[in-house]
């Protein structure tokens, strides 16, 4: 049985490999090189593949304005780095999709703070991070997409990672001018199938309002629509850009320009990283040299 597939169809996110594999442009939600069963359903479920062969276990934030590309980044940060893709959005769309009877008040009220393009509220985002906090373990390493969002979250982020040992390695901030931002969100596309995401100008499927992966229907996003995009934008600058202050202050931000293809972001965001680690490394290095001299 490949990785989440078990717990993926029962979520109706199950996500289909053609035997293309993954082209550059369609970008699939569900990761390959790691199963996301213990994110997307919490503390009941175990991931059956975790990542092996990674040499770093890279803990990273990807911050940025809805539309900028975030989750397309994580993804293939995922395939590079093995780091597993963590989405916040992910987990609320996925008890969305549950029957109405399964689904608890509290995700009944978070998905409709979803739906208004509204930010749900930091205790019921901060108890579903709580109950995956096992995630942030993984062998492969974190790609957190989503979360935090405002300052709150990442105070409580950051004494939960103190608490547990944990480091960051790095915060991503892309960035993308707000005319793009709109024209980007406005056009998504996603399948209702097998979640592939296009664009009805730059990335148009081949079959009209068809997925070319499964031939499931495309839809728009209920918070893409376009009167959710203001108040997306709006929630956005009033409590996330913030976020960017406080982890410049930690020494921690990687500004990335997210213009360009999705490929050209990536080898863009990829080389800081790299540039990043390979700094960190030397320079511990001559920590330790000057420590035994
Ligand atoms: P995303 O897919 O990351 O754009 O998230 C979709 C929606 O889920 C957001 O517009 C919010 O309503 C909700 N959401 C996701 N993550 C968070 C978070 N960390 N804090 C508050 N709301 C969130």
């Amino acid at each position: 049985m490949p990785c989440g597939r078990l717990c993926s169809e029962a979520l109706g996110l199950v996500i289909q490999v053609t035997a293309h594999g993954w082209g550059p442009t369609y970008i699939q939600p569900m990761s390959t090189t790691s199963d996301r069963a213990a994110w997307i359903q919490g503390n009941s479920a175990r991931c059956e593949v975790t990542p092996e062969g990674a040499l770093v276990q890279w803990g990273l934030i990807l911050l940025g304005a809805p539309g900028v590309g975030k989750g397309t980044q994580a993804e293939l940060l995922n395939r590079r780095l093995r780091a597993c893709h963590l989405s916040t959005g992910d987990v609320f769309r996925a008890a969305g999709s549950r029957p109405d009877c399964e689904q608890s008040p509290a995700i009944k009220e978070a998905l409709a703070y979803m739906r208004r393009g509204e930010l749900v509220p930091d205790s019921t985002v901060w108890k579903m991070i709580r109950e995956r906090s096992g995630c942030l373990h993984c062998r492969g390493g974190f790609i957190l997409d989503g979360f935090p969002r405002t300052l709150g979250q990442a105070e409580s982020l950051k004494e939960l990672m103190e608490s547990e040992g944990l480091k960051l390695t790095a915060v991503v901030n892309y960035t993308l001018p707000f005319n793009e931002i709109v024209a980007r969100l406005a056009g998504r596309r996603t399948c209702e199938k097998c979640k592939s995401v296009y664009h009805v100008t730059e990335r148009p499927s081949k079959i009209g309002g068809k997925c070319d992966h499964c031939e499931g229907k495309l839809f728009l996003r209920e918070d893409d629509r376009p009167e959710s995009i203001t108040v997306r934008l709006e929630a956005y600058e009033r409590s996330t850009a913030p976020l960017i202050e406080f982890y410049k202050k930690l020494g921690l931000l990687v500004e990335v320009a997210a213009q360009g293809s999705p490929d050209e972001i990536f080898e863009s965001t990829f080389t800081q990283l790299e540039s990043r680690r390979v700094r960190e490394v030397a320079h511990k290095a001559l920590v330790a040299q000057e420590d035994r001299q």
